[in-house]
């Protein structure tokens, strides 16, 4: 699997919304690859702080909204 592509699936696998294989299968990269992986941290930190949030049950539209743009953002920081 290629960078792009698991950071793509990173959402999800914070949700853990995969089989147990696709799941190793990024697990595993995420392991590999240190770029993916601090990706995977900081995407994870961020959804752990909405979680968190107090008398706000943060609908999961607003998350996907929330790392939709953080991707757009990067995306043109990548340039
Ligand atoms: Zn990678």
């Amino acid at each position: 699997m290629i960078c792009k592509k698991i950071v793509e699936l990173l959402p999800r696998f914070i949700e853990n919304d995969f089989s147990k294989e696709e799941y190793a299968e990024i697990a595993r990269h995420l392991e590999e690859c240190e770029r993916c992986k601090k990706e995977y941290e900081a995407m994870k930190k961020l959804i752990d702080r909405l979680e968190t949030m107090p008398l706000l049950n943060v609908p999961k539209s607003f998350k996907e909204s929330v790392m939709k743009s953080l991707k757009d953002l990067k995306d043109k920081n990548d340039g």
